[in-house]
């Protein structure tokens, strides 16, 4: 089981709820993607599971556990390619937790990509929460609690699970199976925002390559050679994930646009705002309106160089 890093506070809630035997029936992870949820809700799975409910890794359920095979713990998430989690499979979770505990006397769900649930499957969910059946835990996963039905979020114990902070972004970066390089480690704090998931392609050296060129195409973006950054671009638009690329510009733009703000430039920092807009929206308008990424992307950049040159 991969180790669990951060999220101390919401660990403690649940196994202090789960030692004054008040624990809640069904448990909701949410935050951003990337910062860990899932590792959270194995963790406090195999805190329920384990004899000293402390997940210690050596008793009887816990090797279970380790090895895969405990027969109380069902887990299921978006399948790959699949567009949502469907009502058949949200029958398949309640039958489970329906059933009494083979060998710990609890079933304990982990559903993940809870967002993803179709209305069909939610409204399957919805009963289920309201008659729980004694000893079942669900634990759901989700990274956009909007999308999740109100009636659904009302019946769980919710919990916000925060970014980590740089040190504990390090410690995953650094503990992963094929860890980011220590040359490319300060990259991917200042790209992470706190979530070690959004940089963990950074363990590919062409990635981490392609992004330290960009950031110094674009350090000062008033003055950069627009044939390099096209060059750049058509080379590795398709390779480095969108939303890096667009956070490298933000970072290399924000304290211009802070010393707009300061000077009072108030033409200079609309134009500035709008040309970051434009660059902050391509990676979805990309997907939404199938634009070829290249292009779109020189567009934005030309924009915003130009609003900088003002
Ligand atoms: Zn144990």
């Amino acid at each position: 089981m991969k180790p669990l890093v951060g999220h101390e506070i919401v660990q403690q809630r649940f196994t202090e709820s789960l030692a004054a035997g008040s624990l809640h029936h069904a448990w909701l992870l949410y935050g951003m993607k990337g910062i860990g949820k899932h590792t959270l809700a194995e963790t406090l799975a195999a805190c329920l599971m384990c004899e000293s409910q402390s997940a210690c890794g050596a008793c009887h359920g816990c090797k279970m556990l380790i090895v895969g095979s405990h027969p109380d713990l069902f887990r299921l998430g978006l399948i790959e390619g699949k567009r949502d989690l469907n009502i058949e499979q949200v029958r398949g979770v309640l039958a489970f937790l329906s059933l009494s505990g083979a060998e710990s006397g609890r079933r304990v769900v982990i559903l993940d990509d809870a967002e993803r649930m179709n209305g069909q499957a939610a409204n399957a969910l919805l009963k289920g929460l309201e008659e729980p059946t004694a000893g079942s835990v669900l634990l759901m996963v989700c990274s956009d609690l909007e999308r999740l039905p109100a009636t659904i979020r009302s019946r769980c114990m919710l919990q916000q699970c925060s970014p980590l902070h740089d040190a504990e972004v390090r410690e995953v970066l650094e503990q992963q199976e094929t860890p980011v390089k220590a040359t490319y480690v300060d990259l991917a704090l200042s790209l992470a925002g706190g979530s070690p998931g959004a940089v963990s392609c950074l363990q590919d050296a062409k990635v981490a390559e392609a992004l330290l060129s960009w950031r110094d195409l674009t350090a000062d973006m008033s003055s950069a050679d627009v044939g390099k950054i096209q060059a750049w671009i058509s080379v590795n638009v398709k390779l480095v994930p969108h939303a890096l690329i667009v956070q490298l510009l933000v970072n290399a733009v924000s304290p211009m646009l802070q010393k707009a703000c300061n000077e009072d430039a108030y033409v200079g920092r609309e134009s500035i705002q709008q040309a970051l807009q434009a660059c902050l929206r391509w990676p979805g308008e990309v997907v939404r309106h199938s634009l070829r990424a290249g292009p779109a992307l020189l567009s934005s950049v030309l924009q915003l160089r130009a609003a900088l040159k003002k």
